[in-house]
């Protein structure tokens, strides 16, 4: 067979190729700091200002599901995963590009809507929506958001710098973001059960929505944490390493040790997981743990600091240190509440291009 298929290789052999071939083109300018392989590109602007951009995806079917996600929502959501990246190097989001490729059954009031959404995103986290393009879609809708971030050059954080004995820290509370998933994925196959017999769609089914709305939140609303990198801003906290956990807690930390050159080793009891996610997992059947580990999409902010950060640290209660980077030979490890220590490499976070 001389072509391959995209899944035999999966999403980050993609990429690999592609960073392959984007690199000789990173020499035309010398003051593009950082290309591929970190949440975002870092180039230099001034002696005193760094800018970073990134840009990010939202496909029909793939992302979302516009019969369980409010479009306003959906537009709030493309905002704030790329905020997100901007989080995950320190720094400040600016200007946003949002490019839309739209279904020709869409109204104009559905993209008023969407970007109703965007609007009130950007002003929560005080950036510009600065421009994009549209063009018309013969499938789903697709949303692709740039955005470009400042950020002192002091203050830059890559993924790279985690160093043994470091802190892993974790901001907020994990799994919830999976547990939402699930409670709307459980919510859509009434739906159609009840079309499909013909039957009228009883909205008391959205009791169990009601019920825990923070997991739908979670899944529908995420926050990127600009509040931490301002915490840590004002604490005079420097990270080592940063990432945001859009893929889960377990290959996001698998990220940062394998370009710091690190192990590492966390505690399952010190893994913040919020009450309500645990009590979903159960009524599901399902564990919590794995949704924090690999569910993703959760936004929380993964870093690593220096022990002489560990005081200022736990006077924020929204922060968890959840273990220590190690050297590498130990490998990536987790010691469960019986006090096993497991690998925790063996467990991945979602590859789009795998299922
Ligand atoms: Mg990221």
């Amino acid at each position: 067979m001389p072509y391959k298929a995209i899944k035999e290789i999966g999403e980050f052999g993609l990429i690999g190729k592609i960073s392959e071939i984007a690199e000789p083109t990173l020499k035309a300018t010398p003051d593009l700091l950082y290309g591929i392989g970190d949440d975002c590109a870092v180039y230099k602007v001034s002696d005193t200002l760094f800018q970073v951009a990134t840009t990010d995806i939202l496909v029909d079917q793939i992302h979302f599901d516009l019969l369980t996600t409010p479009i306003k929502h959906l537009g709030n959501k493309a905002i704030s995963v790329n905020v997100s990246d901007i989080c995950a190097m320190n720094a400040l989001p600016r200007y946003a590009l949002i490019s839309l490729a739209i279904p020709p059954a869409f109204t104009v009031e559905m993209i008023e809507e969407l970007y109703r959404g965007m609007q009130h995103a950007a002003l929560q986290y005080g950036m510009a929506i600065a421009g994009g393009d549209t063009s018309s879609s013969r499938s789903g809708l697709i949303i692709s958001v740039a955005l470009v971030g400042d950020v002192p050059p002091e203050r830059v954080t890559l993924r790279k710098g985690a160093k043994p004995g470091d802190l892993v820290c974790v901001s907020g509370a994990l799994g919830g973001a999976a547990a939402g998933l699930r409670l709307l994925m459980r919510e859509k196959e009434i739906m159609l059960e009840h079309i499909e017999n013909n039957e009228p769609y009883n909205r008391n089914v959205m009791a169990d929505l009601q019920e825990y709305p923070e997991a739908i939140q979670r899944q529908l609303l995420p926050l990127a944490r600009l509040d931490t990198v301002r915490f840590l801003d004002i604490n005079g906290i420097i990270p080592s390493s940063m990432i945001d956990i859009s893929d889960g807690l377990s290959p996001d930390l698998r990220h940062i040790c394998s370009q710091s050159g690190t192990g590492a080793l966390i505690h399952e009891n010190r893994i913040p997981i919020h009450a309500e996610t645990r009590t979903i997992a159960d009524e599901m059947q399902q564990d919590a743990l794995t949704w924090a580990l690999t569910g993703g999409e959760d936004y929380e902010l993964l870093f690593t600091v220096s022990k002489n950060f560990s005081g200022l640290i736990d006077d924020s209660r929204d922060i968890s240190i959840i273990g220590e980077i190690t050297e590498p030979e130990a490998g990536i490890r987790i010691t469960d509440i019986y006090g096993m220590t497991i690998d925790l490499t063996s467990i991945s976070g979602f590859d789009h291009f795998q299922t």
